[in-house]
């Protein structure tokens, strides 16, 4: 049986710190320490340091079946259109088409693993196995693979 693998977008695969601090309105009102609102921001940002590569490898592999879960900001409806865009603009269609899941309730959700670098919406009581991204377990995208490898 496939092993269900929920993965994070931002902190995780997309540099949202990054984004937030090369934003040209970051520090002026009303998006000064309200990042989530920032305009385009969520279209723009780059990848996480060997993100697309492993995600793509968990994609390939027979045993995982991969879905992105991720939070788009509930004040901010473009960022949900920008999130489905982005994965679009990064990966290969045919791979991702279907596979984005934006939710604040990542516990509701049926699966294996959750790869996600905060507890929030849901992250810390999802009931499979959270895998902490940027945590001393799982300081990156090699420890995932090598973990997620030998399953
Ligand atoms: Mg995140």
């Amino acid at each position: 049986m496939q092993k269900i693998v929920y993965i994070d977008l931002d902190g995780v695969v997309a540099d949202f710190e990054k984004g937030r601090k090369g934003h040209s309105m970051g520090n002026i009102t009303p998006y000064k320490g309200n990042p989530d609102k920032l305009p385009g921001l969520f279209k723009d940002l780059d990848p996480i340091e060997g993100a697309i590569e492993s995600v793509n490898k968990l994609l390939d592999a027979p045993q995982f079946d991969v879905y992105f879960l991720s939070t788009a900001p509930w004040d901010n409806p473009e960022a949900w259109m920008h999130k489905r865009l982005w994965i679009d603009q990064h990966f290969e269609t045919k791979k991702i088409r279907k596979r984005l899941i934006l939710s604040h309730q990542k516990h509701l959700m049926i699966g294996d693993y959750l790869i996600d670098d905060r507890k929030n919406n849901g992250a810390s009581e999802f009931r499979g196995e959270w895998l902490h991204f940027g945590s001393d377990s799982f300081p990156d995208w090699v420890s995932v693979l090598d973990y997620l490898n030998k399953i």
